[in-house]
């Protein structure tokens, strides 16, 4: 039963990179079993394989519970080696969420327990671990001694695949420090290495730097040639995390040559968008943004830049988020030893740090719910603006829908007369006082927007023509129902509107030009003399109400 267990969990560990959700049901598997038959160490070590495979997956959290787990088993156990190697996983898992000093803690500790416990693997992958912390904290000088004192130990013990991810992360901080040179010896040797070995990944990783450093040369035609091979060997393990890099590389390509970038960084958004990648869409959204405005296309510009600024909110929020889920787990940890007085005192600290954090959440998450509402939400009138219109369409529309509605296009007749009478200030009391009576209907499932100056649109859900017509006359109705007189005159008529209709199946695909419909009917409503309903069934889908 042992070597059933340790081959899949070796079989687990295989698949860790190119395959984690596989690697991580196959790691509860050898759990299970290991529970049953009582077997702790593998317990331990089925533990440790789930959190790799959240961590390959970025589900920090629970990757950081499952270590915490095995790190328990490990101790009651005295099993150094399986120690050691949780401590880098738990290290990595704070560095991920930005802790350094907490991430240090945990590699040193780990450094520290190799002194007695000689693996040359694992201690060169917690060297250059170290190093990525140096270098993310702008200290390239400490990050390359650790760096090259991994890679010592990695050459004298052929560990090939460290060997080549080390030359990476060297490559990489030698450009940072503008070290172009021997930067992109690094990264050749990585590349050289890294393509005698499967490792997949990193040939792909090399070859998309490769590509940047012939980019900044003005060697277009070779940093195609690097792009394309890495986007081949990405698409062949379907790796869709450094995906996104390389497409980012590939739009800037593009604009160098004069050709359009957005398609590269519309695909790596959707994978950004796909894969949770938050960072990356933010950073993607801002490129875009920029894009268009070089390009003075500034609506599309003015979308993305609001875009980049959303999400840079959500983002500050999530990370609060992620804190505090790790915070909390710490505490759930800790708790369960409640007996010890130094985790007692830890405890209470813990539990001060959510609650503190947890208003700065609800503070944030406040902000945010603010900040979307104002750019769906038209100030005057408080209806969806064109956005927010867009937005609930996509919410009530799938991309093919059998389900019957109506959509209105209303226009105020006569406003200009209205304002010409009264001032342009109560012209905006005027159109809130429409805008109110559209938003308090009497029906379910509706919602209506500002389309413009003083255009709505108003989108109905119905079962039948007649029912549209009806619904349609009854805005009319209760507009002129408000007694908006148009003048100061005694006698003077009241503010109406014109109604264009369309009814029938709408889905995302024909709803603009339906829009397009109801607004010719509009045009005939105001023909006919205003203060009236046209409308009409699509016709185009041979709709039929059942
Ligand atoms: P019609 O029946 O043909 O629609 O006549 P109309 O006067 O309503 O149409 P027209 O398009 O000639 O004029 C629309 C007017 O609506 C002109 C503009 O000043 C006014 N308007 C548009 N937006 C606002 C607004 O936000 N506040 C106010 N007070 N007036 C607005
Ligand atoms: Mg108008
Ligand atoms: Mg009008």
């Amino acid at each position: 039963m042992v070597n059933k267990i340790r081959t899949m969990l070796s079989e687990s560990k295989d698949l860790a990179l190119e395959n984690p959700r596989k690697s991580y049901d196959l790691a509860v598997k050898a759990y299970e079993l290991a529970e049953r038959y009582g077997l702790e160490i593998e317990k331990g070590m089925a533990c440790f394989k789930m959190a790799y495979a959240c961590r390959v997956m970025s589900d920090y959290s629970n990757g950081l519970d499952y270590a915490l787990k095995a790190l328990d088993i490990f101790k009651e156990n005295n099993h150094i080696d399986g120690i050691i190697k949780v401590r880098n996983i738990i290290g990595i898992i704070y560095f991920y969420f930005g802790d350094y000093s907490t991430a240090l803690e945990n590699f040193s500790q780990a450094l520290e327990d190799l002194e007695y416990h000689e693996n040359m693997n694992l201690k060169a992958s917690i060297l250059n671990n170290i190093g990525e912390i140096y270098r993310e904290a702008g200290q390239y000088d400490r990050a390359i001694e650790y760096f090259e004192d991994a890679l010592d130990i990695s050459i004298e013990f052929d560990l090939r695949n460290n060997i080549s991810s080390i030359y990476l992360n060297l490559g990489e901080v030698f450009g940072l420090d503008n070290r172009n040179e021997e930067s992109m010896e690094c990264i050749k040797k990585s590349y050289a290495i890294a393509k005698t070995s499967r490792s997949v990944i990193i040939q792909g990783e090399a070859e998309t730097k490769l590509g940047k450093a012939m980019c900044n040369r003005g060697d277009y035609q070779k940093a195609q040639d690097y792009y394309f091979s890495a986007l081949t060997k990405y698409n062949k393990v379907n790796n869709k995390f450094y995906l996104v890099e390389l497409l980012i590389n590939m739009a800037e390509l593009d604009e160098t040559m004069g050709t359009s970038p957005v398609n590269n960084l519309r695909e790596a958004l959707n994978n950004a968008l796909e894969m949770g990648l938050e960072s990356k869409v933010s950073s993607v959204y801002k490129l875009l943004a920029e894009y268009y405005e070089r390009n003075h296309e500034y609506k599309h510009a003015l979308e993305y830049f609001k875009s980049y600024h959303l999400k840079e909110k959500e983002l500050e929020a999530t990370n609060l988020a992620k804190k505090l889920e790790i915070i909390s787990i710490e505490f759930d940890y800790f708790r369960e030893k409640s007996e010890n007085d130094k985790f007692k005192a830890l405890s209470e600290k813990l539990k001060r740090e959510v609650d503190e954090s947890a208003v700065e959440l609800e503070r944030i998450k406040a902000q945010n719910a603010n900040l979307v509402k104002e750019t769906l939400i038209d100030e005057l009138t408080k209806l969806y603006n064109r956005r927010g219109i867009r937005s609930m369409f996509s919410k009530v529309l799938g991309e093919i829908c059998d389900e019957t509605c109506a959509i209105f296009i209303i226009d105020i007749d006569f406003f200009k007369k209205y304002n010409d009478s009264w001032g342009h200030i109560q012209g905006d009391v005027c159109l809130k006082k429409i805008s109110n009576c559209l938003k308090n209907l009497p029906y379910e499932n509706y919602f209506a927007g500002r389309f413009g100056g003083e255009e709505f649109l108003l989108y109905i859900k119905v079962e039948s023509f007649e029912e549209a017509v009806e619904k349609g006359e009854y805005v009319r109705q209760a507009v002129e129902a408000l007694k908006l007189s148009y003048s100061k005159e005694e006698d003077s008529s009241h503010v109406t509107v014109s109604l264009g209709g369309k009814t029938g199946i709408v889905d995302m695909n024909n709803v603009n030009r339906i829009i397009d419909e109801a607004d010719r009917e509009l045009y005939l409503a105001k023909e006919q003399g205003r203060n009236r309903l046209s409308i009409s069934m699509i016709e185009k889908n041979n709709i039929r109400y059942i």
